[in-house]
């Protein structure tokens, strides 16, 4: 365990003078520990200063206020349990659905210690609130601002929170019902898939979808449908093929697409009182997921790729892809690359994502290359105490008519230790988000003008990379 302050605050101005956010090291507000002390355990979360928020007083009301509008509106602390949550009666009264929804979370010990927000500071991908808070359209309150749910979340692990920034508090607008459901994993509880459904009146209706591999998200079609007519039938054409999923060894990517389905259902019916037939028929899937074709006549068994055009020659892209300051500067969080023979790299990065970071150190080899048609990549990365991984990737790229560059990839990986145990959704999840700012980092090297959309294959190409280094990133 690293060396590490600890202040424990007994009024919200002097937690806020604490949190002072300096180049030394980072802070962060301790809640109940559910999620930081697990990621400090891992090394994924390295403060140097912890502010308790157990005795800031006021962070855990739970009352009924005059919203901006006029309206009734629910307020609840940041620091409010779980367990308090769904005890309480104002909650109950106010919004029964997300009581209920507070009660489902975790076992007790979790309950009685994670609060609600230290849950919408961490946004887990699988969790509860983000559905709940995104669905009745409440607003974060923060010590600095407010943030409408729709603004506030950014993705996986990550918010619209500021370094040092608190949140307060969230309003909850009244609604004329909130059903929230989910198929939980069975050691946790965290969902494999849950959805949140508000309905707040006529033509206002919000869905909202944990735990299909990006975080938290609205689904636009269920929404459409059931502003039209909220009832079940609205659903019955609805299919989830506006939805992004991630597979992983719990589930496919289809799968969470249809359990979602299954639960908007169940949701509406809740709500409405209607009765679900009991084998519903269920519109045909339509899944978003990557790309897994191969290029190669004999596609390995296992593995993943794709074949994309580019909009660059074969002989830029080659450089650009073996050049190490290209790559260096490319690399989200790249401290170091080191050329040590001209087929042999060392990396040393620092990822992060949210209030999470790992630094890990990647071996790159090249073999087989033929410039500039072909050439494979492995990557040997140790992440210390979480494990190591390797990739291996086989790249080819193929010259178009138009002066472009067809680019085929097929990747094969292996975890060790922890690594291995996140499983590979959270694995391609983080890959996905790390390599959006890799391939603006790696079309500005290429000089793709930054205002271009990017042609699809810097999106394979995106993938490919970004999982090779997200690997070791937990
Ligand atoms: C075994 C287990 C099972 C779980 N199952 C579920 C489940 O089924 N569903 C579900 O939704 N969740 C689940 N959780 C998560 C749990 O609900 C916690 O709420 C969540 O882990 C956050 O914990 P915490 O409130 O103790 O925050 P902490 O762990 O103390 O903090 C988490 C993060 O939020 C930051 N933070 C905390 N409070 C604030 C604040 N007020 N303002 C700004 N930043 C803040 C911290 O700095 C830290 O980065 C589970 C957790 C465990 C350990």
């Amino acid at each position: 365990m690293n060396a590490l302050d600890f202040e424990r605050p007994t009024s919200l101005a002097e937690a806020l003078a604490l949190m002072t956010p300096s180049p030394e090291g980072s802070q962060a507000w301790l809640a109940g520990g559910q999620s930081l002390l697990a990621a400090m355990k891992l090394g994924m979360a390295t403060p140097s200063l912890l502010v308790d928020l157990q005795y800031v007083p006021g962070l855990r009301d739970i009352r009924v206020d005059t919203g901006p509008d006029g309206v009734p509106a629910l307020w609840i602390g940041a620091m409010a349990t779980h367990a308090s949550v769904a005890a309480s009666a104002t909650v109950r009264g106010f919004a029964p659905g997300l009581a209920a929804l507070a009660g489902g979370i975790a076992d007790a010990q979790v309950r009685n210690m994670g609060t609600l927000g230290g849950s919408l500071a961490h946004n887990d991908p699988a969790a509860c609130w983000p559905a709940g808070v995104l669905a009745a359209g409440a607003t974060i309150v923060t010590s600095q601002r407010e943030i409408a749910a729709d603004a506030y979340f950014q993705g996986l692990y990550t918010t619209a929170l500021e370094p040092g920034e608190l949140i307060v508090g969230v309003r909850f607008p009244q609604m004329a019902g909130l059903h929230y459901l989910k198929f939980e994993q069975p050691a946790s509880r965290f969902a494999l898939v849950g959805v949140a459904v508000a309905h707040a009146g006529p033509g206002q209706v919000r869905v909202a979808v944990t735990g299909l591999g990006m975080g938290i998200a609205r689904w636009p079609g269920a929404e459409q449908a059931l502003c039209v007519q909220f009832g079940l039938a609205a659903l019955s054409a609805v299919t989830p093929d506006d939805l992004q999923a991630l597979g992983d060894l719990h589930a496919s990517a289809g799968y969470r697409c249809h359990l979602a389905g299954v639960l908007a259902r169940r949701c509406v019916a809740a709500l409405t009182g209607e009765a679900l037939p009991r084998h519903a028929p269920l519109a045909p899937l339509a899944v978003q997921q990557a790309p897994a074709t191969s290029d190669s006549e004999a596609a390995p068994k296992d593995g993943f790729g794709g074949r994309q055009l580019l909009a660059a020659p074969p002989a830029q892209v080659w450089q650009a892809i073996l050049d190490a300051q290209n790559l260096q500067a490319s690399i989200p969080g790249c401290e170091a690359l080191a050329q040590r023979s001209p087929t042999d790299y060392e990396a040393t990065v620092k990822v992060g994502l949210g209030p999470l970071s790992v630094r890990f150190k990647s071996d790159v080899t090249l073999h087989d290359l033929q410039p500039p048609r072909s050439l494979t990549m492995v990557f040997v990365g140790q992440a210390g105490a979480l494990g190591s991984g390797q990739g291996t990737a086989r790249v080819r790229f193929e010259p178009t008519p138009d002066g472009g560059t067809l680019l085929h990839w097929w990747v094969q990986v292996q975890l060790s230790g922890r690594l291995a145990q996140f499983g590979n959704r959270l694995v391609e999840a983080s890959s996905r988000k790390l390599s959006e700012e890799f391939f603006e980092r790696f079309s500005r090297v290429l000089g793709v003008p930054a205002d271009r959309p990017p042609p699809s294959a810097w999106h394979s190409l995106q993938r490919l990379l970004a999982r090779w280094f997200s690997l070791f990133r937990k």
